[in-house]
């Protein structure tokens, strides 16, 4: 091990009893706190699943798939560290047991094992070891590694067991373990219940892990009777027993932990000198999110309505958009499939503002273009995202331009006037995955538009994920009827932002910015959003 790598700290951060018990939240929120006394923090989510790719799992079952700005398609939960600190996440920040053996299997090919026996100990340990102690890179004072997964999985285990011999390794006030679990309560009896808790610790414990810490989540904050019991039970001294009280808004669990001492304790358990938190920003947007002044709807018109998950980044930075707003954001979920010209007036008729988010494959794209047309025609703020930039220009093209049947290559191959397509370059590479725009590019935005007045800046950044382009060859057609190309890449090939004028909020983006808002730092486009879409509503 390096020098400069035995100056980080580690918090492995396990979970317990059922899965969805919010862990990766959990450790972004003590990222939170760990940031806000003055610390350097970065995460690392390791993912026991055997898939190399994240970015190809279905997002109907695996939640969205966020996006780096050096262009990983990570999980979910990268999502939740960057919202909630500063630190950027990136290749090196999340990895799968699949990852973990094509790594171990090409040494292995290449002879790097000398024909020695490849085992899951040492090998696929070492290599999981390796990977944590790299996140660990120059100035960064804490390192916080979430394994996914329910303890008592078999997937798992070689993560464990890597974690395990980690804080051997690291030596003791250098790395601690904290347990999510579940501490359920039994209406009929009105008791909360600690045998689950105490199952899942011995599970660690059978596995050579000792918790340092317990962070119960519960419907009821747990008294010193039970924190007693539980402490007895599981070997963790009474105060390293954590209540993580349901919470009304996820904003609130930094400072419920806090209210907890938690950051106090850990700091002391890792020997970490630091100041008190200063938790004022989170305290003013609980505020906020608590006691808003207004309520705005936005109808989310898309494919993966059954599980809202998907669309987790762009549900926050909705939120985000109302935190800014001082408002709530009320979000309906309409199923692009059952939308037709027919219907949408009545589907949408309760939506301050409509907002059709990036997907892929053509199933209620003819649904997406129906819900442009309704919010254009009747001047009703309209942001699309990706996909949606692409259903908003098809739309101009159908209705505006007189281009019959316009549509992306990627739903009708043949079509007669694909106004999205792939680039020419890319028209016969044969590997997909080669093909998409991943992560971070620059757009130089256009002098008086709607979108430099958001943003406020003449160049800016944003994450990609798509492979489709608007065509070039129609720039003229679409720009003659009025569409505005108000945000470019900086060599002007590609077509980043679009524009209406003559109605009050009307933006396409090719990119996903929804990836790079905060609670404490709104995205702009979202923060306009929003805004637009409360002066609809009020006017309404
Ligand atoms: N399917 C479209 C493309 O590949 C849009 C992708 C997206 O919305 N992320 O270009």
């Amino acid at each position: 091990m390096t020098q400069k790598k035995r100056h980080s700290k580690f918090i492995f951060v396990t979970g317990g009893v059922v899965s969805s018990l919010g862990k990766g939240l959990a450790a972004a929120s003590i990222g939170a706190l760990m940031e806000n006394r003055g610390l350097r923090v970065t995460f690392v989510k390791l993912d026991p699943y055997i898939n190399v790719d994240p970015g190809t799992m279905n997002p109907f079952q695996h939640g969205e798939v966020f996006v780096t700005d050096d262009g990983a398609e990570t999980d979910m939960d990268l999502g939740h560290y960057e919202r909630f600190t500063r630190a950027t996440m990136g290749k090196g920040n999340n990895f799968t047991t699949g990852q973990i053996y094509d790594t171990v299997i090409t040494k292995e090919r290449r002879g790097e094992y000398l024909g020695g026996t490849v085992q899951v100990i040492p090998h696929i340990t070492d290599e999981i070891k390796g990977k944590v102690l790299e996140a660990a890179g120059a100035g960064i004072d804490l390192v916080i590694a979430e394994i996914g997964g329910t303890v008592g999985d078999i997937e798992s285990l070689p993560f464990l067991e890597a974690i395990r011999q980690l804080k051997q390794d690291l030596g003791p006030q250098n790395a601690v373990n904290i347990h999510v679990t579940l501490v359920p309560y039994i209406k009929a009896a009105g008791e909360l219940k600690t045998k689950p808790t105490q199952h899942s610790v011995r599970d660690l414990r059978q596995i050579g892990i000792q918790p340092e810490f317990l962070l119960c989540r519960s419907e009821h904050d747990l008294d010193d009777d039970i924190k007693r019991k539980i402490s007895l039970f599981c070997n963790v001294p009474t105060e390293h027993v954590v209540t993580c009280r349901d919470a009304e808004t996820i904003h609130e669990v930094p400072l419920l932990l806090h209210a907890e001492g938690l950051d106090d304790k850990v700091a002391a358990a890792l020997n970490i000198w630091s100041r008190a938190p200063e938790l004022d920003d989170w305290r003013e947007i609980v505020r906020r999110c608590k006691a808003p002044r207004h309520t705005t709807r936005i109808a989310i018109v898309g494919k993966y309505v059954g599980l809202t998950d998907s669309y987790k980044s762009l549900n926050e930075a909705l939120r985000h958009g109302g935190i800014a707003n001082e408002c709530k954001v009320e979000l309906l979920f309409v199923d692009s499939e059952k939308l037709n010209d027919g219907n949408v007036a009545k589907q949408l008729a309760n939506a301050d503002g409509v907002l059709v988010p990036g997907g892929f494959g053509v199933r209620g794209t003819e649904g997406k273009v129906a819900a442009v047309r309704y919010a254009r025609l009747n001047k009703i703020p309209f942001f699309g995202i990706c996909l949606g930039l692409q259903m908003a220009v098809i739309e101009y093209a159908r209705s505006v331009c007189g281009l019959d049947g316009a549509n992306s290559s990627e739903f009708d191959a043949q079509g007669k006037h694909p106004v999205i397509a792939l680039m020419p370059d890319q028209r016969d590479v044969v590997d997909k995955g080669a093909t998409m725009r991943l992560g971070s590019y620059p757009c130089a935005l256009g002098e008086g538009t709607l979108a430099q007045r958001v943003y406020g800046e003449a160049m800016i950044h944003e994450r990609h994920r798509h492979r489709y382009e608007v065509n070039n060859e129609y720039r003229e057609a679409l720009t003659q009827q009025g569409l505005i190309l108000s945000g470019l890449s900086p060599d002007e090939r590609l077509v980043e932002i679009v524009e209406l004028e003559d109605h009050p909020w009307f933006l396409g983006c090719q990119f996903h910015p929804e990836f790079k808002s905060k609670p404490t730092e709104p995205h702009p486009l979202f923060s306009s959003f929003i805004a637009a879409a409360l002066a609809h509503g009020q006017e309404g």
